[in-house]
């Protein structure tokens, strides 16, 4: 190992040569190390994206896997193109926090804190996604609705990890809008909604029930009506960012729009 002169230290200072010696085999140790820490991390990104562990395109999914953050719009070339098939959570990582929250938290992460107000357990429940479990005693898969029970309380148990979320792959419009004090601040409301062709839309909310709330809406005259009786049937919470009254508001105003955009996306 060649020791060369640290930077930090100026070339006119004069400690004694052998604190220097020592010094410089320390430096040089602690960049060898750091080299061999970001050759692994390479070589384990590369591993992972060819084996689909990254953002892997099961048949009718794609799959997040356990380590993967919510970073994801700015992984590898091969995540991005995975993503493109299921919009809505291209549409809704950008309101997850800030860029730094969002380079630690994982996406399993969030699954399993279940914070009632969190856009990707929204996404996942709206999607009819999967969570997948493994422990000891093996692996099981349980549906978003099954898995989100309450606030911040899932059906994990204690000794189960979660290893990847499956997120279908969208066919229809896709739209989502939150509304927080500030950008990057948990919603205060979220809606999500799919219009996946069928008798009505999927319309996901947040942040106004103890977990996600899916319902299907009609798409046109009697839309309005149906959104106004949902903020009723949630009723929303009480805490120091809303009223439940300011909630239902918010999701009467917000509903229609981000139905009607999901539609006009489909078309
Ligand atoms: C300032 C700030 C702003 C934020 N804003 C938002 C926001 O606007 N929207 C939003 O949705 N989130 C937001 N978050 C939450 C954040 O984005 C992460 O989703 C959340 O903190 C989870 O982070 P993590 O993945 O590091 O999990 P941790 O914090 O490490 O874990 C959270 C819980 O989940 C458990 N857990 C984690 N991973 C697994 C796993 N694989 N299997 C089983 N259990 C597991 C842990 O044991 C712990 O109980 C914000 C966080 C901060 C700090």
């Amino acid at each position: 190992m060649g020791t060369t002169w640290p930077t930090w230290l100026p070339r006119n200072s004069y400690p004694s040569r052998p604190l220097v010696a020592h010094l410089a085999a320390w430096w040089a140790a602690v960049r060898q190390d750091d080299r061999r820490r970001g050759e692994l991390v390479r070589a384990e990104q590369q591993q992972g994206a060819a084996a689909g562990q990254v953002v892997g395109v099961e048949k009718h999914f794609v799959a997040l896997a356990e380590r993967l953050t919510e970073r994801l719009p700015r992984q590898s070339e091969i995540d991005q193109k995975r993503l493109q098939l299921n919009p809505l959570l291209a549409a809704a990582l950008p309101f997850v926090g800030h860029f730094q929250t969002r380079n630690k938290g994982t996406v399993c992460g969030s699954i399993a804190h279940a914070d009632p107000a969190s856009e990707i357990p929204l996404a996942l429940a709206l999607l009819d996604g999967e969570v997948v479990l493994r422990s000891r005693r093996g692996t099981r898969v349980l549906a978003a609705g099954d898995f989100q029970q309450g606030m911040l309380t899932t059906a994990r148990e204690p000794d189960e990890l979660i290893t990847a979320v499956r997120f279908p792959i969208v066919q229809g419009g896709v739209a989502f809008r939150e509304v927080a004090r500030r950008h990057g601040d948990f919603a205060i409301v979220a809606v999500a909604a799919l219009a996946d062709g069928g008798n009505g839309i999927r319309l996901g909310v947040a942040g106004m029930a103890e977990r996600p709330a899916v319902r299907r809406v009609p798409s046109e005259d009697a839309l309005q009506d149906a959104i106004e009786r949902l903020a009723w049937e949630l009723e929303g919470y009480e805490d120091i960012h809303a009223s439940a009254r300011m909630r239902r508001d918010l999701l009467r105003r917000i509903g229609p729009v981000v139905a009607q955009e999901a539609v006009r996306c489909a078309a």
